[in-house]
C-alpha cells in the first residue's frame, strides 16, 4: 500500500509499506508504518514524527549543540518527545535528572514496543522521570529550576499549539537557571517559513539571546529544517572549537550527523533564511 503524509494540503510525501499499528488515542491518530526503505515510521494525525532511518539527524541536533556547550548541564526538561529519540541522546551525557513531559501516554507505549531502535531503553534509565501532562501546564509557576529545556513538539496544531505560545516561552524563561538554554524545532524553511519567523519574534521579546540553526532532516520535507535556540547567558556559538572538540572526544559520543564542525556550520544560515526572520 501507499501512505501519504497530509501535513500540507498541496504537498504530500508518499511511502510504500504497510501499517503495523493504528489507534486513535484520546489526543491523536497514532500509526506505525513499516517501510522497506526508511524502516518503521511514527505518524501522528498523518504527519511524520520520526523514522528509524533518519531520526538521528533531528535527535542529535536537538540535543548535542546545547548539552556540549552548556557549562554544566545537570537538570534537563524535555517536552513532547514521546518517541524517546531525544531522551536517548540526552542520556549519552552525564546529566543528573531528565524530566520528560509527554501529553499522550500511548505514544510512549507504542514507541517502546515498535521503535526500540529509536528509544532503546531510555525510558527505563534511573535518571529519567516521565510525566504524562501538557507541557504548557507543567512549566507554569515552576519552582524547580532547569539548565536546559528541549521542546520536541509536533507542528503547531491541536494539543501542540500551546507549545508555540508567548506564555509558554515566558514560563520556560522563568524556570531556566541563569545560564539556561532552550531549543525547539521551527519547521521546514521552505514550506513553513512563518513558523521560524513567528517564533523568533515571540522568543526575542523574552530571551536576551536567540540563535537560529539548520539541519538536513530528510523526512521533514523540502529544504533545510530549522531550529531556534534561546539563551539567558552564553550561546552554543560562544564555546571555542577546541573546548567543544575536547568535550566531544572525551565523551566518546556516538553520533551519525553531529560533530564539532557541523555544530558551528549549522549556525551559518543561507540568505533566504537569514533574510526572512526579522519582522
Ligand atoms: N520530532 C517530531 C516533530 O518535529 O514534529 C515530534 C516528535 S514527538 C513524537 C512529539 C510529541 O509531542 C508527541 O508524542 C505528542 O503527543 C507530544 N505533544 C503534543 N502536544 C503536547 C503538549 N501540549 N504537551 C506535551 N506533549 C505534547
Amino acid at each position: 500500500m501507499w501512505y501519504y503524509e497530509k501535513l500540507f494540503p498541496d504537498v504530500k510525501l508518499g511511502l510504500e509499506g504497510k501499517i503495523i499499528y493504528k489507534k486513535k488515542s484520546s489526543y491523536q491518530n497514532i500509526v506505525i508504518y513499516q517501510t522497506p526503505r526508511l524502516g518503521r515510521i511514527l505518524f501522528l494525525d498523518d504527519t511524520i514524527q520520526t523514522t528509524e532511518k533518519d531520526n538521528f539527524v533531528y535527535h542529535e541536533m536537538l540535543t548535542h549543540p546545547l548539552l556540549l556547550s552548556h557549562p554544566s548541564p545537570k537538570k534537563i526538561l524535555v517536552i513532547g518527545a514521546g518517541d524517546g529519540g531525544v531522551l536517548k541522546e540526552v542520556l549519552k551525557h552525564d546529566v543528573e535528572k531528565v524530566y520528560l513531559v509527554e501529553i499522550d501516554r500511548e505514544v510512549i507505549e507504542v514507541s517502546k514496543k515498535y521503535l526500540k531502535s529509536i528509544c532503546g531503553k531510555s525510558f527505563n534509565d534511573k535518571r529519567v522521570e516521565t510525566i504524562i501532562d501538557d507541557g504548557a501546564k507543567f512549566v507554569q509557576n515552576k519552582e524547580e529550576k532547569f539548565d536546559i529545556v528541549i521542546v520536541d513538539s509536533p507542528d503547531p496544531m491541536g494539543v501542540a499549539k500551546v507549545l508555540f505560545s508567548q506564555k509558554f516561552y515566558q514560563d520556560i524563561f522563568s524556570l531556566l537557571n541563569e545560564d539556561g538554554m532552550m531549543i525547539r524545532q521551527t519547521g521546514s524553511s521552505i514550506l513553513q517559513p512563518k513558523e521560524l519567523r513567528e517564533n523568533y519574534n515571540r522568543i526575542k521579546k523574552i530571551f536576551p539571546k536567540i540563535t537560529p540553526m539548520v539541519a538536513a532532516c530528510p523526512t521533514y520535507i523540502i529544504g533545510f529544517f530549522t531550529f531556534l535556540i534561546a539563551c539567558k547567558g552564553k550561546t552554543p556559538l560562544n564555546i571555542p572549537f577546541e573546548d567543544l572538540n575536547r568535550k566531544y572526544q572525551q565523551k566518546k559520543l556516538r553520533t551519525k550527523y553531529y560533530n564539532p564542525e557541523i555544530h558551528f556550520a549549522s549556525f551559518s544560515l543561507p540568505n533566504y533564511i537569514k533574510g526572512g526572520i526579522e519582522e
